[in-house]
């Protein structure tokens, strides 16, 4: 007999084949003596190793069903964990077990078909608009990121909420978030603009269903309806948006029927940012004199405490005639959404008042003339400190110090544990500090169900008299329109909406949605197929993934696949 060597391809081939099929045939022979009729025992693979060489050997018919889940499985986990076509191949190089890549792309492909028959996306033409405002905070900086999203300006893409209801529903109705007896969704309309670079925004809608409560927190129920890139301007909303808006109307009014003939109601809810939440109520911006989207209060009357500040505007008289109130400029665009469903946003409250209070420590230190090289030192030593990256820089030309915008959640971060007593005399660090750790609980009470509106009420005008009255330091002119709606119409939207709680309309998850998107889907290098002008819009990307996170939402093809025991004999 020759050696495994000094046969040819072929004859190593032919040898394993013998091999295999010998130990098929004993396989067959102990498994009839060794088990049950019924247990249908067979035989899948081999593998061992001859030499150098590695075999693994697939007996009898494959099973097409199994490797189609499996497949569909490797999508799933690549959209979960945003791995690349190339990155899996790279997996795939390494592990028998892995479906093969061209298989899992192949599934990719067949479910966004699938789906995109069940919810299509259509293409939305945007004539780019001149917009000289600059973002004042980025919120994305990646050279690449930024070229790439502004080449795809012009493009919007959109789908329908009615079909990513139907398809929601049935799986709904099984975990009970929905019931048939009472067949209503509450629907909240969210928007969100990510400031990429200082020029661009990539401006997103979203709907998610507010009955399912335990799940609003996650981004991935945040299903996206509206996609562009762009600015974020009323002319730009009034266009891209109005095939939302005869489906928001039609919903309000008639409801829909779904795929088993069931009839369902819609209650919709608005959240957003200020700014976005002004330009959809054709609103002026917040530091004009007339800001507030719920009341008639000026801006020289929001430190008064003489005043019980309700929502007393209404939607319909909006409707009828904006110029009724003062501070409206143009006509509502969600005018079909009552006013006292606008919810404010405890993410924005909590990130543009810690802002405000921040500043003012600034202000102060300036005005005490401790404002200096020590003072800059000490408070980059401090952040350094509690884990917060923060420098100060000096702009060309200017003796302005400029210093780093805080993100989200080392607002919070300062707000706690920043020591004021490195840079304030003690009795005023210790006033400051109170202010502070009073916001902060407000700001916690707020999110809280079960925290209780009328003492929320009182500890909120307890927190602004506290904040005019530390030594004259602050004024009634440093009251934000945020300051303000935070004292005044958080407890009352706490009481209207105490069944889903404040917290279920946070732009929180849809900021990070926004963000976690454009990272990945503009970034060139992590991209699937073709260059150039040959390359699909990431806007179309986006919108397929959306789907196809959907698709696994009913069929969950990771949960479906049971690995086999690994035992060990020797
Ligand atoms: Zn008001």
């Amino acid at each position: 007999m020759k050696s495994f060597d000094n046969l040819t391809s072929t004859g190593q081939n032919n040898r394993a084949k013998k091999i295999a099929k010998s130990i098929s045939a004993i396989f067959d022979q102990t498994t009839a003596k060794s088990c049950h009729l019924d247990d249908n025992p067979s035989l899948k693979s081999i593998k061992f190793d001859i030499r150098d060489n590695s075999f693994h050997l697939s007996v009898n018919e494959e099973n097409v069903e199994e490797i189609k889940h499996k497949a569909r499985a490797a999508v799933q986990a690549c959209d979960k964990g945003q791995v690349t076509r190339e990155g899996y191949r790279t997996l795939a190089s390494i592990s028998q077990d892995l479906p093969r890549e061209w298989k899992v792309s192949a599934e990719k492909k067949e479910i966004t078909c699938e789906m995109n028959k069940i919810i299509p996306i259509s293409l939305v033409n945007i004539t780019p608009q001149s917009d000289n405002s600059v973002n004042s905070e980025i919120h994305i900086n990646d050279a690449e990121i930024i070229d790439n999203l502004q080449q795809s300006i012009g493009k919007g893409g959109r789908r329908d909420i009615v079909n990513i209801l139907k398809y929601l529903i049935p799986g709904l109705l099984e975990r009970k978030v929905l019931d048939i007896t009472n067949p209503t969704i509450h629907l909240r309309i969210s928007g969100d603009g990510r400031n990429v670079g200082r020029k661009v925004k990539q401006v997103m809608i979203t709907c998610s269903i507010l009955n399912d409560i335990d799940n609003i927190y996650r981004p991935e129920n945040y299903y996206t309806i509206i996609l562009y890139p762009g600015i974020e301007k009323y002319e730009t909303l009034n266009i891209v948006l109005e095939p939302l808006i005869t489906e928001l109307r039609k919903l309000k009014e008639e409801g829909f029927r779904d795929n088993q003939n069931i009839e369902w109601k819609v209650e919709l809810y608005f959240s957003s940012d200020w700014k976005f939440l002004a330009i959809c109520l054709g609103l002026n911006a917040a530091n004009s004199k007339y800001f507030c989207p719920w009341c008639e209060v000026s801006k020289e009357q929001q430190g008064d405490f003489s005043y019980e500040w309700t929502i007393n505007k209404t939607m319909d008289q909006i409707r009828e005639d904006y110029t009724f109130y003062r501070g409206h400029t143009r006509p509502a665009i969600f005018d079909m959404i009552p006013l006292q469903n606008w919810v404010p946003d405890e993410l924005h409250i909590m990130l543009r008042i810690t802002d405000v209070l921040w500043r003012l420590v600034l202000d102060e230190l300036r005005s005490r003339n401790t404002w200096g090289d020590r003072a800059r030192n000490v408070i980059v030593e401090e952040m350094k400190r509690i884990d917060v990256k923060f420098h100060f820089w000096l702009e060309v030309g200017s003796t302005n110090w400029q210093y780093t915008s805080l993100m989200g959640q080392d607002k919070l971060i300062v707000l706690q544990h920043f020591d004021l007593t490195k840079l304030f005399p003690n009795s005023r660090a210790t006033q400051i500090r109170n202010l502070w750790d009073n916001f902060y609980l407000l700001h916690k009470a707020m999110k809280d169900l079960k925290t209780d509106a009328k003492q929320f009420s009182d500890d909120a005008c307890a927190w602004l008299r506290q904040f005019l009255d530390s030594n004259y330091f602050y004024q009634a002119s440093d009251i934000t329109p945020y300051m303000y709606v935070l004292v005044y119409h958080i407890p009352e939207m706490m009481r209207i909406h105490c069944h889903f709680g404040l917290a279920a309309f946070s732009c929180s998850a849809v900021e990070k949605k926004n963000h976690q998107q454009v990272s990945h889907f503009f970034k060139k290098t992590t991209k699937d197929g073709g260059v150039g002008k040959g390359r699909k819009s990431a806007i179309v990307d986006i919108l397929e993934y959306e789907n196809r996170v959907l698709y696994f939402t009913n069929n969950n093809e990771i949960d479906l696949i049971q690995l086999p025991k690994r035992l060990r004999v020797k």
